[in-house]
């Protein structure tokens, strides 16, 4: 697997730095967001270091698909209520003015009753 020594998120992946594991297989990692923006707010990110969504490769396209499959699934196991009604926001940022912060790819899961912070 490749990792960044470095990266916050390689780290978390790799149980180096604690989180709040809500999710693990061979290659996709989820954990709470250590600053919420909703009342749910959740990260999934790949165990490969992809340090942008830019920076995805065709190759890569099973991962991401499969990430955000388990979006909804894990979604709902948080508490997002299903339907219309409900449903949560997922979210990359991509670059500065993406508003990126760590350089790890992640999805940002949100959800829960509003209104929310952000
Ligand atoms: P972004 O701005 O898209 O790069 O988002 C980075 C996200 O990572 C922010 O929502 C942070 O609250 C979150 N974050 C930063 N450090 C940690 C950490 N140690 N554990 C969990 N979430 C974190
Ligand atoms: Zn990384």
């Amino acid at each position: 697997m490749a990792h960044d020594p470095n990266c916050l998120f390689c780290k978390i992946s790799q149980g180096l730095i604690p989180s709040q594991k809500l999710y693990e297989d061979g290659e996709i990692y989820a954990f709470k967001d250590i600053n919420p923006a909703a009342p749910i707010h959740f990260l999934i990110i790949p165990k490969k270091h992809i340090p942008m969504l830019e920076s995805a490769e065709l190759a890569d396209a099973p991962l991401l698909g499969r990430m955000m499959e388990l979006a909804p699934r894990l979604a709902k196991e948080q508490g997002c209520r299903p339907g219309k009604d409900g449903g949560f926001r997922v979210v990359v940022n991509n670059g500065a003015d993406g508003g990126q912060e760590v350089y790890h790819l992640h999805l940002h899961v949100m959800g829960g009753p509003r209104p929310w912070k952000k």
